[in-house]
This record gives structure tokens, sequence and C-alpha cells, in this order.
């Protein structure tokens, strides 16, 4: 049996939404979504925006920037409604425990709108949290109970401000982590350890925020020395700047998942260049590692009067991708499904 994975053996039982695979012996790997409305098998992903933000209540970050203030219950519905009728069935939502994520209207909207959701648990930036929040002194230990208390018997609604106590039944799918400029060092440290154990207890993947890109290396090597694959690693904000490729071609051979999510975000770029970026990477041989995203804002979502909407993908972007030459395949795989083997959750059953 593989280190950390052994959490799995007892608590779980076959289901039949999950993707088995016979190993040989007695071992069998299993693999399954979860999203806030129970667990789906890899396959059943479908077409899957890789980070988007659909909730965010007020706090700290609103405060500072109020585009980050997202939380008229009925928008989001509208904007999902939108996403389904262009054939959309899964959004990833990027927005962890304690940082303004809303768990309970997640799991409402999904209902409502009949979208899938991958919520999140983990930690963000403190500028997310205010300047007495518990993420800034909780133990590392205590931090990975919590982890993958939301992953596996649901996630809180509440720990914006003290230790969060009110559970739902819907579950996180992955762990959020981030880092500023100060990468995994320094207070961030704590908080990345929480993470990786938790990961390699519960079989999780991991979405890492990068700040403009940088400092992903330190990341996949603090997640690999804790024993994660790189498989299990999602890179957020890859494409920010595009003042160097070559670093990221270097992040891509280590076998991560490249998230793209600043599409249509023209003060970092034009699409244009986004799309001669995808190309380099699928021409580096990098195609089975590509997710998209918007990384979306209140500025950023047509129901609540923003500038592109949850359309902007396949009714604008992928379109053009489509043009650059990229085959109604290949984007297919970068749609559905990439995002199938990097959401899914992974342990060994010994039966
Ligand atoms: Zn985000």
């Amino acid at each position: 049996m593989k280190a950390g994975l052994n959490h799995f053996s007892a608590a779980s039982s076959l289901s039949s939404k999950r993707s088995h695979e016979d190993v040989g012996g007695n071992n069998e790997h299993f693999y399954a979504i979860t999203t806030v409305t129970g667990e789906i098998a890899p396959e059943e992903i479908g077409y899957c925006h890789s980070h988007e933000h659909l909730f965010l209540k007020k706090g700290p970050a609103a405060d500072i920037d109020p585009s980050l203030q997202i939380d008229d219950y009925h928008k989001t519905v509208e904007e999902l409604n939108l996403f389904k009728s262009l054939g959309g069935t899964t959004i990833v939502d990027a927005q962890p425990i304690g940082s303004g994520r809303h768990s309970k209207w997640l799991m409402a909207a999904s209902q409502q709108a009949g979208v899938q959701i991958v919520a999140s648990t983990g930690f963000h930036k403190f500028m997310f949290y205010p300047e007495n929040h518990w993420i800034r002194t909780a133990d590392a230990d205590i931090l990975t109970e919590l982890f993958i208390d939301e992953l596996e018997n649901g996630m809180y609604v509440d720990g914006e401000g003290a230790w969060p106590t009110e559970q739902i039944s819907a579950k996180a799918g992955l762990i959020k982590t981030a880092s500023d400029f100060e990468g995994v060092g320094g207070p961030y440290y704590r908080l990345f350890k929480a993470a990786a154990q938790a990961a390699a207890a519960s079989g999780a993947p991991i979405m890492s925020h990068t700040e403009l890109g940088r400092g992903a290396l330190d990341q996949i090597k603090l997640f690999t020395d804790f024993g994660l694959a790189p498989d299990q690693l999602i890179l957020c904000h890859l494409d920010r700047k595009m003042d160097n490729t070559d670093y990221m071609l270097h992040v891509a051979s280590t076998g991560v998942y490249l998230e793209l999510d600043t599409i249509g975000r023209f003060k970092y770029h034009s699409d244009e260049e986004e799309v001669e970026l995808i190309l380099k990477l699928i021409k580096a041989g990098y195609e089975n590692q590509i997710l998209l995203g918007l990384d979306t804002t209140r500025k950023r979502l047509k129901s609540y009067g923003g500038e592109i909407g949850l359309d902007y993908l396949v009714n604008t972007f992928l379109p053009k991708l489509r043009d650059a030459g990229v085959s109604t395949t290949l984007i297919r795989k970068i749609m559905h499904e990439n995002p199938g083997r990097a959401f899914r959750k992974r342990g060994i059953l010994t039966t």
C-alpha cells in the first residue's frame, strides 16, 4: 500500500460512481470526484471550468477590492443557467473555508441550476482574512484535521470570524493553497504543511495559487517532499504573466497540471497571446496537463453586469483556439478529460 493513502482502506466502500482500476493483488485503485452534491466518476465531469469564483462574501478582500464581493444568490444562479444552456457541466469554485466561501449557497445553486460544483477547503492568501483570524495561528495538525473533515464529512458554513462550527453535508472536493511573493516559507509554511498532510491522507487534489505564476517550482518541491505525486497538483495563474514561457515549460516538465485562468483578463494580456501560449505548451507535449478557467470576479460575471461571463470560453475563446488549429478533439481533452483526471481523488481499497 502506498504511504499516506491507507486512510481510505477502512473508511470507503465501493460505489458505482467511482472508477476502478485493478492493480493486481488484493488492492484496487479508485478514483472519484467529489462535488457539492455527491461523488461522480471522473468521466462524468463533462465540460468543466477549472477555476472560478461563484460566490464571495463581503469581507477583508472585498473591502480592498469591491469586485471580489459576489453575494447575490439569484444572479449567480442566472450565470450558472447560462453556463448550463451552453453545455456546461461542472465548475470548480476556488474559494476555501473561512475566506468568504459560501458553502450553503454553492450546494443550493448547484441543485437549482443543475451544474456540478467542486468546492475547496484549504487556505488563501492572508489578505482574505481579518487580522485576528484563526488561520494565522492554528496548529498545522489541527488544520490538517479540519481540511480532511471538510473533504470527508462536509463543509462548514462559517469560519470567517471564530473557528467554524456549523457543518453541512456538502463536501469539499479539493484543497486550495496559496502564497504571495513570500513563497512557501515564512508564515505560509505551516499552512502548506497542513494542506500537504491532508492531501496525502485523503487522496484529494491540491490547487495552488501562485503569485503571477511565480514560485511554482518551490510549491511543487514542498508538496512532493511531503510525498504527493505531481499529478495530484494543479498550479494556478501560470498564464498571468507571459514574460517567461521557459519557466512555464520547466513547471510543465514536473508533471503537474497547468491551470491557465487569466483568459479574457485584458489588463494582463490579449486572447491572442493566450492562444500562442497554449500552442507552445501543446507543441512541447503538455496537452494532457492543460486546464482552463476564467477566475471570475464580480466584474467578470455577466449577471452582475460584468465584462465577460461564464459563456466566454465556449463562445469566444475556444473558437479562437480552433481557428489557430487546435482540433475539436484536443479542445475536448482540455475541457473534459484533463479536469476529469486533475480533480479526481485517488485512493487504494484493500479487499
Ligand atoms: Zn481565483
